[in-house]
């Protein structure tokens, strides 16, 4: 398999020649067809949606709906099962404070693994602490995944929920997210999918998955901030009540009673961010346009190339599983991995070097924080190269 590039670095203007862009697990550059839809969004057709009854606002609800039944398809879903939010937090957030809050009772428990984005953790320790409810947490495999055997044998009745990664942000693991799901289910517990890393690196279908909940960042998926999306199966958001409250969620309101839209609206209080979802629409034209397939053999041939370069160095300690996607955790012995990031800076490579938001991992590790060189479509060998080069450079300076 090639780490050729995937020929799209002339799409991503914020890119210049030379620079390894190595922090696509933290956001995405924006390709152009995304720049162009923001522009077009804000400088051509923009106006509210789903209020006016003047043309131009009729057209923007269109395309805001659109864009909706576009992320639809992308993940494998109806369009009404679609709630667009702020992020992968906000969405997650909405799921603890909504279902969690009101479904769960004192005693019951909720599954993390050791892995989660702090986003997966904090939200549900919020939740659990209103309802006097417990979490659990499952452990890794020596490779580092979410070790599900282990998982089988900790799932009793009084699990309710499971919230799981489906690509670690910071060891690039990959969840077997069907079985994952079918062991929840097995004992009558939801599940919820953490698809923050996943949707830009690998196909997602959540019909195949059968899970309950999916959320995503669009940022994440070479798309604008401020975005994201909660995937929910109809007949649970049909089952909750609303989080936030304002405009567009409503059915009637007057000051004795109020009767709530049916989701996804119920779920979008408030002027939503119109141009973000165009922008997303335009991301997911994108990757598609590019086959999720194709970005998947990509990165994980850069991966491979990658991993093999640094274990030929002495002192890396690498983390993760070898089949990991698009994402390399590593540590440089004796070397805190800020010094690794900023010299990797000096010679225009850019990883990032801390916990990740993953401090329970960390702590799994036994290491304060960690390096990780995470790819994208736009990255090549000569990007390996590169950090390869800064990482002797590391060994050199530190002795
Ligand atoms: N989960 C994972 C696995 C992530 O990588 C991130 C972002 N680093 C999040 C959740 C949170 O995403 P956001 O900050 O865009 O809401």
């Amino acid at each position: 398999m090639s780490t050729a590039p995937l020929d799209v670095l002339a799409d991503f203007p914020a890119i210049p020649a030379g620079w390894a862009y190595l922090d696509t697990a933290a956001t995405s550059q924006k390709p152009r067809p995304v720049i162009d839809a923001i522009t077009r969004g804000y400088g051509e057709t923009y106006a509210t949606v789903h209020r006016g009854v003047y043309q131009r606002s009729a057209d923007m609800t269109l395309a805001f709906e659109a864009a909706r039944a576009r992320v639809a398809a992308f993940i494998g879903g109806k369009p009404e099962e679609v709630v667009f939010v702020r992020g992968a937090t906000e969405g997650i957030n909405l799921v603890a404070q909504s279902w969690a809050a009101t479904q769960l009772k004192p005693g019951d428990r909720i599954l993390l693994s050791a892995l989660e984005h702090h986003s997966n953790i904090v939200p549900w320790y919020m939740a659990a602490e209103r309802v006097g409810a417990a979490i659990d947490v499952v452990p890794l495999t020596a490779d580092h995944r979410i070790d599900l055997d282990a998982m089988a044998a900790m799932l009793t009745p009084a699990h309710k929920l499971v919230a799981l990664a489906h690509v670690s942000n910071v060891l690039g693991s990959v969840l077997d997210a069907r079985r994952a799901t079918e062991l929840a289910h097995a004992v009558g517990a939801k599940i919820l999918i953490d698809g923050c890393q996943a949707v830009a690196r690998l196909p997602v279908d959540v019909a195949a998955i059968g899970c309950d909940f999916y959320v995503f960042s669009g940022h994440k998926l070479y798309g604008p901030t401020g975005i994201g999306v909660l995937w929910g199966r109809y007949d649970l958001l049909d089952a909750m009540p609303p989080w936030q409250g304002g405009g567009s969620m409503i059915d009637r309101v007057s000051f004795e009673k109020i009767s709530y839209a049916p989701p996804p609206g119920r779920f979008e209080a408030g002027t939503p961010h119109i141009v973000g979802v165009l922008g997303l629409h335009a991301a997911i034209d994108y990757v598609a346009g590019l086959g999720l397939d194709r970005i998947e053999a990509h990165e994980a041939a850069l991966v491979r190339s990658a991993r093999a370069a640094l274990s030929q160095i002495n002192s890396v300690r690498l983390f993760g599983p070898d089949d990991s996607a698009g994402i390399v955790s590593f540590a440089v012995e004796g070397v805190h991995p800020h010094d690794v990031a900023t010299i990797l800076d000096e010679g225009n490579v850019a990883i990032r070097a801390g916990h990740h938001c993953a401090q329970p991992l960390m702590e799994l590790l036994e290491v304060p924080a960690t390096a990780r060189a995470s790819f994208g479509v736009y990255n090549g060998a000569d990007d390996i190269a590169a950090l390869v080069e800064g990482i002797q450079r590391v060994t050199r300076i530190f002795g």
